[in-house]
């Protein structure tokens, strides 16, 4: 199959509902003409299938050596697990506790295993350089990272290396006295900020 266009995957994320386009106050408190409602990529599993099987078959095209897909609680469950299975790989995930990124205990082979880090969304890449930071405490090589969505635009390398990410999305944000759609008086919409992992 031949790659789709960054505007092709963007009609995919838009038809998942996770892609909003309006008029949105961000939580840095500028205004923006996108938004993205992550939740709502899990929320429609046959929409999220379609864009983790091109994720996938980015990864597969690499030829990576691994063991394990891992991804970071909760909301990338969900996407790492999709695509450990279109991979045929193992899923682990890890999450917060007390502050600290572990894995969820129980799993059996994660101890120097090789890995590949699936996530949702690259915004500051904090939550990732956390889970790398978990997989070389248990002396697991991490072979690849990969994103949904990149919202810098590749400005944020992880480890040394690019992420890979399926859709690049550098999203414009206004400050209120200089956004043209409060000068074209289209009601403001301020998404709910408060479940955030
Ligand atoms: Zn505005």
């Amino acid at each position: 199959m031949a790659p789709l266009s960054n505007e092709a995957i963007l009609e995919l994320f838009k038809d998942s509902d996770a892609l909003l386009q309006g008029h949105f106050k961000l939580t840095s408190g500028k205004h923006s003409e996108w938004y993205f409602e992550k939740i709502r990529l899990i929320e429609k599993p046959a929409a999220l299938e379609k864009i983790v099987d091109l994720l996938s078959e980015k990864i597969k095209a690499e030829g990576l050596d691994f063991e394990y897909v891992v991804s970071p609680a909760y909301g990338a469950i969900a996407i790492g697990f999709l695509a450990a299975l279109k991979l045929g790989k193992k899923f682990a995930f890890t999450q917060r506790v007390e502050e600290k990124m572990s894995f969820r205990s129980g799993f059996s082979g994660i101890d120097g295993s090789r890995a590949v880090i699936v996530e949702d969304i690259l915004t500051t890449g904090g939550s990732i350089q956390e889970v790398v930071a978990c997989l070389k405490e248990r002396a697991c090589a991490v072979h690849g990272i990969y994103v949904l969505v990149d919202r810098t635009g590749g400005a944020v390398p992880i480890e040394g290396k690019p992420v890979g990410a399926l859709l690049a999305l550098k999203i414009e944000a206004f400050e209120p006295d200089a956004c043209p759609f409060c000068q074209n008086g289209i009601p403001l919409v301020k998404p709910g900020a408060s479940d955030k992992k």
